[in-house]
């Protein structure tokens, strides 16, 4: 195919053959928001520019190198959204949600951009889904989020397979005085720094913590730690987030190293972790963001949010083999009818078994054919059983019932107890 047909690198499409796992995905997160109590909310997904670089920082990873910018044709500078969390604060400063203290458990999902090397769990079109809480200040709402989302491993069955990493950055005073520890302490290694880390101690220090060089991560040791520079606050808040979780049971590993790549986080941070899809292990990752909305211009509102990665959720149910079989079968019942009359009947029967039957999968042949051919169809769309129609069925006003995989004899059934008939046996099978 020439190549200005292909799709964009990184960018994927989701065939019919996966689209059942990703709704099984979906469903199952919305099921469990609507259960704790969060509200949807749909944002564009392309913003102007600005908001991006005041929101997550203009010397982060995203901001620097990993944008799809473009004009448009006004000459506005707009941005497909790299993350959800900005046009978020934006949409609830604009319609004014969040005023007056206004408590919101908001939550999003749909298609990121990032311009990023593309590998298996990377991609420059992914999806997440994101929540958001505003104006609930205490680690009670923390703790919820990731009760939460451990509730959400357990129905997928991925509980475990994935770790919870916790850390806390403090607020952005005691963030401050531990960076001029850390940039005097790395200052004086800067020669065992590799190239990307010292350009990072210039613009954001913190970021060489979780540098993946060897001879920086051991210019690292003995450095100091961020722990030993948080205020009471911060340190309150984070024993308050522990020992919720560990009266729910969920277990957690600190990790001093864990300081996220945007710039608005405080206090609590954290990450859903893997070592079942190779380095691209981070599945849900979030945090505190108590400045955020004053930064972007609102009157100072506490949030905390996270988003996870479908992509990386579904190769990990897949990985894991966890795809549920029921999600597999797209049919339940295909119908084949042969000769004009039988067509007709057919179809006003299938009718009739929608409205008797509203969940039932029905399949109905399209573009006649012979038995044969409609009987390959029926086959192989999967359905259970297949419905006939011909002209001795229509004589004697039944159907028959006939099973397509391996599960007895076929029957005739007469219309009338067609319904009730299917009723029992779809569910069965
Ligand atoms: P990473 O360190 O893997 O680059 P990140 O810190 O940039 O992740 P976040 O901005 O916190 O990621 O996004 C939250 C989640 O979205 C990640 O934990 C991951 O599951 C998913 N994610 C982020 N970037 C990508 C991507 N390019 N492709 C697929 N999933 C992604
Ligand atoms: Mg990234």
């Amino acid at each position: 195919m020439s190549k200005s047909l292909q799709a964009i690198r990184g960018m994927n499409d989701i065939l019919p053959e996966q689209t059942p796992l990703w709704r099984y995905f979906e469903g199952t997160v919305a099921g469990l928001l609507d259960n704790y109590g969060y509200r949807q909310i749909r944002m564009p997904i392309v913003e102007f520019t600005e908001l991006f670089k005041r929101s997550i920082g203009e010397v982060t990873d995203i901001v620097e190198k990993e944008m799809y910018t473009f004009e448009d044709r006004n000459g506005d500078s707009l941005t497909l959204r790299p993350e959800g969390t900005a046009a978020c604060v934006r949409a609830a400063l604009e319609h004014g949600i969040t005023g007056g203290g206004q408590v919101q458990k908001l939550w999003y999902m749909g298609p990121m951009f990032r311009h990023e090397r593309p590998q298996k769990g990377r991609y420059r079109q992914f999806h997440q889904i994101g929540l958001e809480v505003f104006n609930l200040e205490g680690p009670d709402i923390d703790a919820e989020l990731i009760i939460l989302t451990w509730r959400l491993w357990a129905a997928l069955g991925i509980r475990d397979a994935v770790t919870l990493e916790l850390n806390s950055l403090g607020t952005s005073e005691s963030r401050g005085r531990y960076r001029e520890a850390l940039v005097e302490f790395l200052t004086a290694r800067l020669d065992q720094l590799d190239e990307d880390s010292q350009r990072r101690l210039k613009t954001n220090p913190l970021r060489v913590l979780d540098t993946k060089d060897a001879n920086t991560q051991a210019a690292l040791v003995g450095a100091p730690q961020l722990a030993d520079y948080l205020d009471d606050d911060s340190r309150t808040h984070f024993e308050g987030l522990k020992a919720r979780l560990d009266a729910v049971g969920i277990p957690y590993v600190i990790n001093p190293k864990l300081v996220r790549g945007l710039d608005y986080y405080s206090k609590t941070v954290f990450e859903w972790v893997t070592d079942k899809l190779g380095s691209q292990g981070t599945v849900c990752a979030g945090g505190r963001y108590d400045g955020l909305v004053e930064q972007m211009g609102g009157k100072p509102t506490p949030g905390v949010g996270f988003a996870m990665g479908i992509e990386r959720l579904i190769l990990l149910l897949e990985t894991l083999d966890k795809v549920p079989e029921s999600i597999a079968r797209q049919v339940d019942v295909y119908l084949c009818a042969f000769g004009e009359a039988a067509e007709l009947a057919g179809l006003a029967l299938s009718e009739r078994l929608r409205d008797a039957l509203p969940s039932l999968r029905l399949q109905v042949n399209a573009g006649a054919g012979s038995f044969k051919s409609q009987f390959k169809k029926a086959d192989k769309s999967g359905a259970l059983y297949a419905l006939i129609l011909g002209d001795d069925e229509m004589a004697a006003q039944t159907v028959g019932v006939k099973p397509l995989r391996g599960q007895g004899e076929q029957q005739n059934i007469a219309w009338d107890a067609l319904a009730e008939h299917l009723a029992t046996h779809v569910a069965q099978g």
